[in-house]
């Protein structure tokens, strides 16, 4: 056997698992397509949201906050800042079933959390306008991360341990033999003892039978000034409006705010569908709405750019081994909010090369509850 795993797709989560496995004495491989980071993938636009009272569901808790830790432990590895403690507050009607499961979670496993009433977010948040019957849930411990730079080092700290790695070769063909798995590239084919498959949005080309649809995603950079920043104490956000549609935002920087719409999107077939921003008539458009009522002293968009999420029918994450192939991990279905658990999720892809089963903790994650709806 040549290797104990094999990586396919080494974005931002088979980046970590690189890294926890080779770390953890395993001869790995990590192949990928491009040359993580990249702007092909999930992972681009610089910056990540990170919270932990999770609006998603509890069962994502205990993800993030070990994730957490190992930010934090990896921050200590490198030379660039990684994560900023901003805080992250969560705006959405009062009766908004998002933010009652982000009190619920916050409650649960005791996380800090503030929960203000229009009147006291906009004194303490001048800047963001709310109708009256709108609260605001602040988690002081959430964040952003530069998540280019996070993989970049996962992949820097990898090759330094002794991982090998095939980039800018994409896998044609998985299949599981007697003894272990073969991943066609075409630079050869490679055996190992057990595969991550983290190939993000596309990952159903591999496997066409995993219930992924990958959505063309944009986001922009609109102007807003120094009021608007980190410095100024200006939190990163999420936002549901009333008819539905949510947001989510940063700090600006340089004078610039990031936000995206985390509803809605385009589905896509191929990788040549993600079109760049402004292909689509919404692109520049999306947010502005959102940005006239709650955010009124930001400007003009600067620029935005496109990506992609990878859905699963019900939203959750699919980790899961393969009933066709059951020395396959496949980690997908993370869409606009998977970055965060990287780290957490590559250290379960390593403990699944060690020989561990998946835990009974995330059998919510597994694929066969798709086949009992
Ligand atoms: C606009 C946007 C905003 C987001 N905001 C947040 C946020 O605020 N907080 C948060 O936690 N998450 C957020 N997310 C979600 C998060 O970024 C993704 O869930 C995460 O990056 C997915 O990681 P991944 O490893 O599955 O995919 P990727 O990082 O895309 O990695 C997949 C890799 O697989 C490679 N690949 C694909 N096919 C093949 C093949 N055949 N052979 C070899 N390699 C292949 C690709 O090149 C890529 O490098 C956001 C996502 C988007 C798009």
């Amino acid at each position: 056997m040549d290797y104990d795993l094999i990586i396919v797709g080494s974005g931002s989560i088979g980046a970590a698992a690189g890294y926890y496995a080779t770390q953890a004495g395993l001869r790995v491989l990590m192949i990928d397509s491009a040359h993580p980071p990249h702007q092909q993938g999930s992972h681009h636009g610089e910056t990540r949201l990170i919270r932990h009272a999770y609006g998603e569901g509890e069962k994502y808790v205990s993800l993030a906050l070990r994730s957490q830790t190992l930010w934090d432990e990896l921050q200590q590895l490198s030379e660039k800042r990684l994560f900023t403690q901003t805080g992250v507050l969560n705006i959405g009607p009062a009766d908004s079933v998002f933010l009652s499961n982000v009190a619920h979670s916050a409650s649960q496993w005791q996380i800090p959390l503030e929960k203000i009433n229009a009147r006291e977010l906009m004194a303490r948040w001048p800047q963001i306008r709310v109708p009256e019957y709108f609260i605001g849930m602040f988690e002081p411990n959430g964040g952003v991360l530069n998540s280019e730079d996070a993989v970049a080092l996962f992949i820097r700290l990898a090759c330094e341990a002794g991982c090998a790695q095939l980039f800018n070769c994409p896998a044609t063909a998985i299949r599981q033999t007697e003894n272990g798995i073969e991943v066609d590239t075409a630079e050869g084919c490679w055996r190992g003892a057990k595969l991550l498959l983290s190939a993000g949005t596309w990952a159903g080309k591999l496997l066409p039978s995993l219930p992924i649809t990958p959505i063309r995603k944009v986001f922009a950079w609109h102007q807003a000034d120094g009021l608007f920043s980190t410095e100024n104490h200006f939190p990163a956000f999420t936002a549901e409006l009333e008819n539905g549609d949510s947001f989510y935002g940063f700090p600006s920087q340089n004078n610039a705010l990031k936000i995206g719409k985390h509803s809605g999107g385009q589905p896509i077939s191929s990788p040549e569908q993600r079109a760049p921003f402004g292909t689509t008539v919404s692109d520049g458009s999306e947010a502005f709405t959102f940005l006239r009522q709650i955010l009124p002293g930001t400007g003009v968009c600067l620029h935005g750019e496109a990506c992609s999420y990878d859905n699963s029918p019900d939203g959750d994450f699919i980790i899961d081994t393969l009933p066709q192939a059951p020395d396959a991990l496949v980690i997908t279905g993370l869409s606009g909010h998977g970055f965060k658990f990287a780290p957490a999720l590559g250290e379960i892809a390593c403990r699944f090369a060690q020989g561990h089963s998946i835990t009974p903790a995330l059998a919510s994650f597994r694929l066969s509850r798709f086949k009992q709806a």
